[in-house]
């Protein structure tokens, strides 16, 4: 079953596999899809690129008056405040300025906590994104194809958005974490070959970790497949061979 799309700000904390309790944020309208890909997988379903232009965003002051008021509720501050939601973060418009006020916020109401954001990397070709992306304690950013071909058919991108672009954007940030979900099936990325070209370019990248995972809810299309843990180890050992670290989820 797909997943509902969020219809507020904050949501959670929920349980993640990879960032322990986190504090979600979404920057992103509610109950509608906000995406520079149409990823074969997404659990929210297919993308309708339309809403690019007619995006409502919420505002600066609702955001950060929805984070304050979520943190002085909470029991137990969380492990991670996370922008995350209906989408692609950083299209906010004003990402930069809302993750330097939400990081003054997190200083004050939850200093155990670290700012994350989980992005489809799609803006990283842009400087003000990077800048932006550099404040923030982890950048988890998406790399699930080697080669322009594959990131065509597996993650469908919004026509100005170019494979080689993202994965220089991403060999210049620092300290960047990958994430990489993979599939079988006829239009799955678990091929010999997609998996020596997107080695390769994460190679080129240098990420400090790499997260490895599969399939975990409902997605749109019928052409992918779930993996095995023995074939996402099978990737993972890949890495290793590199000398770069990687965790199976
Ligand atoms: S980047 Fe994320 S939200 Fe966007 S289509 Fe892919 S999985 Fe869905």
């Amino acid at each position: 079953m797909l997943l509902r799309l969020q219809n507020s700000i904050i949501y959670g904390p929920i349980a993640s596999r990879r960032l322990g309790r986190s504090l979600g944020v979404n920057l992103l309208p509610f109950y509608q899809k906000t995406c520079t890909l149409d990823c074969l997988y997404c659990q929210y379903g297919w993308s309708r690129f339309s809403n690019l232009e007619t995006a409502k965003y919420p505002s600066v002051t609702e955001i950060l008056s929805a984070l304050e008021q979520a943190l002085k509720n909470l029991p137990v501050p969380p492990d991670y405040i996370t922008f995350s939601g209906n989408g692609e973060p950083t299209l906010h418009p004003e990402f930069g300025s809302i993750v330097e006020e939400v990081k003054q916020l997190r200083d004050s109401l939850a200093p155990i906590a670290r700012v994350a954001v989980l992005s489809n990397s799609t803006t990283v070709t842009r400087d003000s994104i990077r800048a932006a992306l550099e404040k923030l304690d982890d950048r988890i950013m998406k790399l699930d194809a080697g080669n322009a071909a594959s990131f065509e058919i597996y993650n469908r991108p919004y026509p100005s958005f170019e494979f080689n672009r993202i994965v220089k954007g991403l060999a210049s940030l620092s300290d960047v974490t990958i994430q990489a979900l993979f599939t079988g099936g006829k239009d799955g990325n678990y091929s010999p070959g997609s998996i020596l070209d997107w080695v390769d370019k994460i190679v080129e990248i240098k990420p400090r970790k790499v997260q490895i995972y599969t399939l975990a809810r409902g997605y749109p299309a019928p052409t992918i497949e779930n993996l095995s843990r023995t074939e996402l180890n099978h990737i993972r050992q890949r890495l290793s061979a590199e000398h770069i670290a990687a965790t199976v989820y």
